[in-house]
């Protein structure tokens, strides 16, 4: 009889799956060319003063090392 290691019950593949969703919310990394602000986003979001010359990069496209 053999385990399947990666079988998760229900409770705990719903937390492991709310806890991606969470990671992909805040994901986006944006830098304003204008004003030079960065900060990380959920969304693709025009800079807080006001210029849509914003720069967005999906955090998971950053190299690993
Ligand atoms: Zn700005």
């Amino acid at each position: 009889m053999a385990e399947n290691p990666f079988q998760f019950d229900p409770a705990e593949l719903q937390e492991w799956q709310q806890r991606i969703e969470e990671a992909n919310r805040y994901n986006i990394w944006c830098h304003c060319r204008t004003c030079h602000k960065e900060w990380i986003a959920s969304t693709y979001v025009i800079c807080s003063c006001g210029s849509k010359n914003v720069e967005h990069i999906a955090c998971w496209q950053f190299p690993d090392d």
